[in-house]
């Protein structure tokens, strides 16, 4: 459910056509609609609400300043992947006691950072990083709280690149192997061991897998309080899937059901990091056409928007719904929707079924919200896209779009470099 609808035949953010803001912020552009934000984050906290849950949302999903704010006001904490998250997070108003710390690359500055501003947990990811942050914790005179991220081996049936709970991948540790390094942790002087984390991948459509992790991690839970050793809390991770197409994920009460069973069973304290589900759909990709082409093969959509702006197609072949801003009634096409740049992974999509358009016309990428513009980047020296948040009938900008002097921001030419190239410029 997200609030992008038609309203005689114009697409409408809430109560904004989306026509107007692209008039007014120009393409290609983030468009988020607060009402769909507020929502689903909302949903987690309600389905979850038996077991009084911290929902840590995963900013790694989309970590806008204005969006991480407004998961603060409803009172949400955050699951971080780098010290740069830490540093978002911090600005964006949440208190450290709410940030779990998730990663398997933790750089011991960032761990410093951490340790430093006392956050609630490390997930922690091997027994190598366990080490160090014991070390720098005894360093800095603090004790870190940690969780060991175990690797419950369960395949969450989803793209590989997005999987992370099978034993073949470099996340968290073997969970066969975790009562080791939780009495390993326990006899180190500077960690004090609050919790256990599992986080399967994303996207992931069924039940089954999150179950299957569940019966592990209680099991663990149990184990551990046989040999003494209490959690105050069970991270059950991210991962819950959403509708691009045709996928059927499991509605948010029957996997709060789940995993709200385990939780009462365990009688810990509940933490999850939700990303995609509460920020997928909340979000479209606004794009203008600039070309029409027709090879002997192929129909081709040629629109302003990249695989720098929105890189899931490129990445793992996703989906998108797209929609025309203003609908027409136009002959049914068969065609690639492509970006400008000079990749033939540079498609939005393909062999799509989709009214025909024409140049200067607006078209919306759906479900753009999550890993959308936090994976965007300025190849091919393009800049990046505005974004604007829609609440109601108001709309803002809520990041600028780049300039061109943003492209060479921090970039230096060494004097002798510019000396000889001006020498050589006057020959
Ligand atoms: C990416 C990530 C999440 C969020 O995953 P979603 O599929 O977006 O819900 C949660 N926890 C960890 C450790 C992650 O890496």
């Amino acid at each position: 459910m997200h609030h992008f609808h038609y309203i005689q035949n114009r697409l409408h953010c809430e109560a904004v056509p989306v026509a107007d803001i692209a008039l007014d912020v120009g393409t290609p552009l983030y468009l988020y609609s607060h009402a769909t934000l507020e929502r689903h984050f909302k949903a987690f906290q309600n389905a979850f609400a038996a077991v009084k849950p911290l929902v840590c949302y995963s900013a790694k999903a989309n970590s806008s300043q204005a969006i991480l704010t407004l998961f603060r006001q409803w009172g949400g904490g955050l699951d971080i992947v780098s010290g740069g998250e830490l540093f978002r997070g911090l600005k964006a108003g949440f208190i450290s006691q709410k940030v779990v710390y998730s990663g398997v690359g933790k750089r011991a500055d960032e761990i410093d950072a951490a340790i430093s501003h006392g956050i609630l947990a490390f997930n922690i990811e091997s027994m190598e990083e366990l080490n160090l942050i014991n070390a720098r914790a005894g360093e800095l005179k603090r004790r870190a709280r940690a969780a060991i991220r175990v690797n419950p081996d369960v395949d969450p049936k989803t793209h590989p690149y997005i999987s992370t709970g099978l034993k073949k991948t470099k996340f968290g540790i073997d969970i066969a192997t975790a009562v080791e390094g939780y009495r390993a942790a326990q006899q180190m002087a500077n960690i004090e061991i609050v919790g256990v984390d599992c986080h399967l991948g994303s996207q992931i459509t069924t039940l089954e897998p999150f179950e299957q992790a569940l019966a592990g991690l209680k099991q663990l839970v149990t184990e551990l309080r046989h040999i003494g050793i209490s959690l105050q809390h069970l991270d059950v991770g991210g991962g819950l899937g959403i509708t691009y197409k045709d996928e059927t994920p499991p509605g948010i009460e029957a996997y709060a059901r789940a995993v709200t069973k385990v939780v009462q069973e365990t009688g810990l304290q509940l933490i999850l990091e939700p990303g995609r589900a509460i920020v997928g759909n909340a979000a479209i990709l606004v794009t203008k056409v600039l070309y029409r082409k027709q090879t002997g093969e192929k129909q081709f959509v040629i629109v302003d928007a990249g695989m720098n702006d929105l890189m899931r197609p490129a990445l793992y072949k996703a989906y998108h719904a797209i929609e025309p801003v203003e609908k027409q009634s136009r002959a049914t096409i068969v065609a690639d929707v492509v970006g400008p740049i000079c990749e033939s992974s540079d498609f939005l999509a393909q062999d799509r079924s989709m009214v025909d358009v024409l140049p200067g016309e607006l078209l919306a990428v759906m479900g753009a919200g999550a890993y959308g513009f936090v994976m965007s980047s300025n190849y091919c020296s393009r800049i990046r896209a505005a974004e604007v948040l829609v609440k109601e009938d108001r709309f803002d900008l809520i990041r600028q779009r780049e300039n061109l002097e943003d492209l060479v921001r921090g970039e230096l030419v060494p004097a002798w470099v510019l000396k000889a190239a001006n020498h050589m410029g006057r020959q």
